[in-house]
């Protein structure tokens, strides 16, 4: 039997690029299809996650064009993590498996046949891994690879180089329906799933058209998002800082009682103040890391659900 893949490609504010993209996976499809590697009812699936702009229009458009094209519409701009996720367990049961990549088309679709072969070949997800990141800015090349640092080092296990450009069957979309949390990363998630996996290597494009939704503000959140969710390193780390902290104190304590026997009380005053500076850094720092957990918990006893399905375009 031929395989029904959807792919799941999530929007925001995308006019520009839309409508290059809506004809390229068209296309892309079309030729998988003569080659019966995927079945023809095969969809792409467009989740507008809130767009303010003509977004939604141009799916609509394409949807009464061609029924190959769907798509839903988020509520409220929940943001990409969610609106991926919003798409992929919406077209959980109308599929073998789902293949998620950006409305950029910065993810290169001319490896869309190699992830459909490895699932074929039994795996229930494969990552797309970037060959290089040779077209990427210096400031995004380095961030980046400083994000992954960290999340090593905080003991959270994301794969290197891959970022949401994947496949996932059915089986292994019902196992991530799973989790609950509220604070998703997709990425550090979908490893804990285990299953057959493997990976596609891929060259990463500079977008079509429009602009990257992902300013640095956004970009830190991320990261942020992503270390916090996966491990509580952050917290003992701050045991840690504290404890080594006491220990030099203590030195300390102990320097200035040899000083005052000595008789050399009034000097030291840089001493005092640039310790005091640094505590009050080293306490604010990591009251805000618990905060950050903090913060967490509060969103996740809430519960409140991670997107909203506004409208949806069905056959006729
Ligand atoms: N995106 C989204 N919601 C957001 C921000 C981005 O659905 O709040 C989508 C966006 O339309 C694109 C993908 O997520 O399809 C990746 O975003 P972008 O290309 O701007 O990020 P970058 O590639 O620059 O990191
Ligand atoms: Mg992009």
């Amino acid at each position: 039997m031929e395989t029904i893949v959807w792919l799941i490609v999530p929007c925001y504010n995308e006019e520009d690029a839309l409508n290059f993209t809506i004809q390229a996976l068209l296309e892309k499809i079309r030729e998988l299809t003569q080659c019966s590697k995927v079945s023809s009812h095969s969809k792409i699936l467009f989740v507008d996650d809130g767009s303010s702009d003509s977004t939604w229009d141009i799916i609509c458009r394409a949807h009464q064009k061609d029924s190959t094209v769907t798509g839903i519409k988020l509520a409220h701009n929940q943001g990409h993590q969610n609106a991926l996720l919003a798409g992929m367990l919406y077209a959980k049961n109308k599929c073998d498996c789902i293949i998620s990549l950006d409305a950029d088309l910065q993810d290169d679709i001319g490896v869309l046949g190699e992830f459909i072969d490895k699932y074929q070949d039994g795996c229930q997800v494969v990552y797309g891994i970037r060959k290089s990141r040779k077209k990427d800015s210096w400031f995004k090349r380095n961030t980046a690879q400083l994000f992954y640092k960290l999340m090593h080092v905080a003991g959270g296990e994301v794969i290197y180089n891959h970022a949401d450009y994947r496949l996932m069957s059915r089986k292994a979309l019902n196992a991530l329906e799973q989790f609950e949390e509220v604070n998703l990363f997709l990425r550090g998630i979908i490893p804990l799933i285990g299953m057959k996996s493997d990976f596609v290597l891929y060259e990463r494009n500079e977008r079509v058209a429009g602009k990257s939704k992902y300013p640095l503000k956004k970009m830190i959140a991320f990261a942020i998002q992503g270390i916090t969710s996966f491990s509580v390193k952050p917290l003992k780390m701050i045991t840690w800082l504290g404890a080594i902290f006491s220990i030099v104190s203590l030195s300390g304590l102990l320097y200035a009682l040899i000083s005052y026997f000595c008789g050399v009380t009034v000097k030291g005053w840089t001493a005092i103040v640039c310790s005091i500076w640094l505590m009050g850094g080293v306490v604010m720092l990591s009251i805000g890391v618990l905060g950050e957990y903090i913060g967490k918990i509060y969103s996740e006893v809430k519960k409140r659900p991670k997107y909203i399905i506004d409208e949806e375009l069905k056959d006729d």
